[in-house]
């Protein structure tokens, strides 16, 4: 688990996430405008934005505390929900401390979706971005071009480094990269592209998400294979320490479970407390839902650190 707790706090700049941080992940879209290779798009049950009423609900019931994390995440585009810097801007007001993050194509970063953010105070603008070349990255992402979102970046990063101001935190881009077994030799350069443009970049494993991916089928194979689809289940860091609200409220097991075939309630009127007891009594009886059994997400197996579960 310690992993994924250090992954978050290099997200989130230099503070640390403080060891109760609760950390929730938030759909603002499941649409998307583009269409990569390694996402299970096609399997998707149901696709829509969140409301603003949604989200107000959300605010209302998950009874933030200001040391909490809200990342703007999930299986779309979350810049493609016009509501998203309302979004942000509500968080802001309601606790000038809070960690907010965005986790996005880079496609739709422009000045307008910049300056929205930006005046939000957002922390993390994390770009999910594979390849470091043309031919890499459009075949790996339909739709997009390999110039233009990188011109995206660079126009981000200047509007980012215009508005810092020296000794505060400001807004931190990063740059997020899929490492499978055919890429791993390419981390450092990767690394070293991103770096010499000013940006940091971070990479994550692939993983087959929850069995809806055929990673054979698209020559992407995990690094890790210590842990396989089939082995019983008895802990899950990702279960354990996120709380991920899909577009429409329910809150899943994970956002893995792009079927909602696993719901463990609904946040426009359940409370978070409410939730939190359902996901300890799973972990307690270790009752794990099916599409556990499956999954090869390189912290299923592993237990929340020591600080205790976020949830
Ligand atoms: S084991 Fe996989 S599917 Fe299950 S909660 Fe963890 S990450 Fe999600």
């Amino acid at each position: 688990m310690k992993k994924l707790k250090k992954f978050f706090n290099r997200l989130f700049s230099s503070a640390s996430l403080p060891a109760h941080s609760r950390i929730f992940d938030v759909e603002a879209s499941r649409r998307c405008n583009i269409s990569c290779k390694f996402c299970p798009r096609e399997n998707m049950k149901k696709i829509g934005m969140m409301e603003p009423g949604t989200f107000d609900n959300f605010l209302k019931n998950a009874r933030l505390r200001s040391h909490d994390t809200v990342t703007f995440c999930g299986l779309g585009e979350p810049l493609l929900n016009p509501s998203l810097p309302g979004f942000v801007t509500q968080l802001r007001n309601r606790y000038h401390h809070f960690n907010i993050g965005i986790i996005t194509n880079g496609t739709l970063l422009n000045p307008h979706t910049v300056t929205s953010l930006l005046d939000a105070q957002i922390n993390s603008i994390m770009v999910s971005f594979n390849g470091i070349d043309a031919q890499t990255y459009e075949n790996l992402t339909k739709g997009a071009r390999f110039t233009d979102t990188l011109a995206k970046l660079e126009y981000t990063q200047g509007e980012i480094l215009k508005r810092k101001n020296p000794g505060t935190r400001g807004t931190q881009l990063l740059v997020t990269f899929i490492l499978s077994r055919e890429n791993l030799h390419l981390e450092e350069k990767i690394k070293a592209f991103w770096y010499a443009k000013g940006m940091r970049s971070v990479p994550q494993y692939m993983h087959n998400r929850g069995g809806f991916v055929d990673i054979n089928g698209i020559g992407m194979s995990p690094v890790y294979s210590g842990e396989p689809a089939g082995a019983p289940v008895q802990s899950c860091a990702v279960f354990e320490n996120f709380n991920f609200i899909a577009w429409n409220g329910d809150v899943l097991v994970c956002c893995q479970d792009i079927q909602h075939r696993f719901v463990v309630g609904n946040i426009n009127k359940d409370s978070m407390s409410l939730i939190h007891s359902r996901k300890a009594q799973i972990i307690k009886e270790n009752k794990w839902p099916d599409i556990c059994r499956n999954c090869t997400e390189p912290n299923r197996l592993q237990p929340a650190d020591d600080t205790g579960t976020y949830i």
